[in-house]
């Protein structure tokens, strides 16, 4: 198995990070996207722009498995509710439980077909804590249990899990500086109800949780203070 990587690429702002930290980091970089709903098909297109602004000889091909059981049993679908409801924990009635697991189930598959030792991934405990699945003892014990299944040696990078939405901009200055930050702000999405009218911080509908974290973590970053409170 070489040192290539899978990195997990939604299009939202975690994962395009995510993307320019594995193309630095490693010498061959393939990417995974999940279809699993019409509200996604819009992250989904995003990724193709992301993809083309960071254009390399590294960067290898684009995987997308549809997996339209997810949103079987999206609290949306088990309820016939037509409107995305955001709880008090801040998530989405789209929200499946346990979604990272079966994502990195899939993705250590692929993995493992092509040839790729790492996989990628860009959970956070920081800002998402209602996201049990997120934490860094899950992605850690996920790493001990796909690799006992498949007996391999996968090792799982989360370049983000200890840094909140003001770290991520700036690593993205790191990585690529003005013009990786202007790329993913402008083609990244992370609107829950999957708008994009136009906002300084990116698209979205400016109202939802993950607009609201988008939003200042972009404040935060761009006027050099820390993360306001809410
Ligand atoms: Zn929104």
């Amino acid at each position: 198995m070489g040192d290539g990587a899978l990195v997990l690429f939604s299009g939202g702002q975690d994962s395009a990070t995510c993307l320019a930290w594995a193309l630095r980091e490693f010498g061959r970089v393939e990417t995974l996207g999940f279809d699993y709903g019409q509200r996604h098909r819009v992250e989904l297109n995003c990724r193709a722009a992301l993809r083309d602004g960071m254009a390399s000889p590294r960067l290898g091909p684009d995987h997308v498995l549809a997996l339209p059981v997810l949103g079987d049993i999206s609290e949306t679908a088990l309820t016939r509710e037509a409107e995305i409801t955001v709880a008090a924990n801040g998530l989405p009635s789209t929200f499946v439980p346990g979604r990272n697991l079966v994502f990195l189930a899939l993705a250590a598959a692929l993995a493992w077909r092509r040839g790729l030792r790492h996989i990628v991934l860009g959970v956070c405990e920081t800002d998402y804590s209602g996201y049990p699945d997120c934490r860094d003892d899950t992605v850690k014990a996920m790493q001990v249990a796909l690799n006992l299944g498949l007996d391999a040696r996968l090792v799982l990078h989360a370049p983000l899990m200890w840094r909140d939405k003001r770290a991520t901009w700036a690593l993205a200055h790191e990585l690529g500086g003005d013009a990786l930050v202007e790329l993913i702000r402008r083609d990244s999405h992370s609107c829950y109800r999957g708008e994009r009218t136009p906002r300084p911080w990116g698209g979205g509908c400016g109202a939802c949780p993950a607009c609201d974290l988008r939003a200042r973590g972009w404040a935060a970053y761009a006027t050099g203070h820390d993360d306001p409170a809410p």
